[in-house]
């Protein structure tokens, strides 16, 4: 059995003040949880998380990292700055940054190394557009973004990383894919991570994202290839993501 995994994707919100409650009211609240979990936020912030969550079951990470290792990138902020503040997790391939920012499928794979060779767990975001998934393609798009990263993956480091499954038409927008559907590509995901690496493939956790809520949580946590969620708008208020984090098990 996989452990169930909930994460929070902060994406750009949050205040000193705001975040501190925030956590104060996550960790006040996790007593029987049986999922591992973590918040991903903003890079300003992390010092932050250090301090607030060393030493308690949550586990903090970045939404974004450079694929290089330093140096002259304006901007940019390295995976060993990241690591230098305990991160756990850095999400990678998140279709904002995919959309807004040209993110290739190559270059998320580049970024999934950087964060791997600093000694932490990448999560690879992929999912389909609402064209794309209407026009029959979604198996093609996410098969061929997970693809890219793994052709440049050394053949034992897939027992080090996390996909998650976010369909681009059900983020922050309310819709979500019904536990079938979001089911259904997990499953290939599965697949075709197993048809590279057998059994290691197993241990992968793959994790749904795209407007999961207290009340579509239990449902889609339920399936047999989802082992957990990337949370996005619930992951702002305690109450919400405590109750997706109650609903594993
Ligand atoms: C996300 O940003 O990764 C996400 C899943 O957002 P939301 O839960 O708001 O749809």
């Amino acid at each position: 059995m996989r452990p169930k995994l909930i994460v929070g994707n902060w994406k750009m919100n949050g205040s000193r003040a705001a975040n501190a409650a925030l956590l104060e009211g996550i960790v006040a609240g996790l007593d029987g949880a049986r999922a591992e979990c973590a918040v991903c936020v903003p890079a300003p912030y992390l010092q932050q998380c250090e301090e607030a969550l060393k030493g308690s079951p949550i586990a903090w990470g970045a939404q974004d990292v450079s694929a290089y290792e330093g140096g002259a990138y304006t901007g940019e902020v390295c995976a060993k700055m990241l690591s230098d503040f305990a991160c756990r997790y850095v999400i990678v391939g998140h279709s904002e940054r995919r959309a807004y920012h040209l993110e290739s499928s190559g270059l998320v794979a580049r970024k999934t190394l950087a964060v791997l060779k600093e000694g932490m767990t990448p999560i690879i975001c992929v999912g389909e557009t609402l064209e794309e998934r209407e026009a029959g393609q979604t198996f093609d798009v996410v098969g061929d973004q997970l693809g890219t990263v793994l052709e440049l993956l050394p053949l034992d480091a897939v027992a080090k990383i996390v996909v998650a499954y976010e369909p681009v038409w059900a983020i922050g927008t309310g819709k979500t894919a019904t536990p079938e559907m979001a089911q259904e590509v997990h499953a290939r995901l599965r697949a075709q991570l197993k048809a590279r690496n057998g059994e290691a493939a197993d241990g992968v956790a793959i994790l749904y994202g795209g407007s999961m809520k207290p009340d579509n949580a239990r449902e889609l946590l339920a399936q047999p290839d989802i082992d957990g969620g990337l949370i996005g708008g619930a992951a702002l208020k305690a109450q919400d993501f405590l109750a997706i984090i109650h609903a594993t098990g």
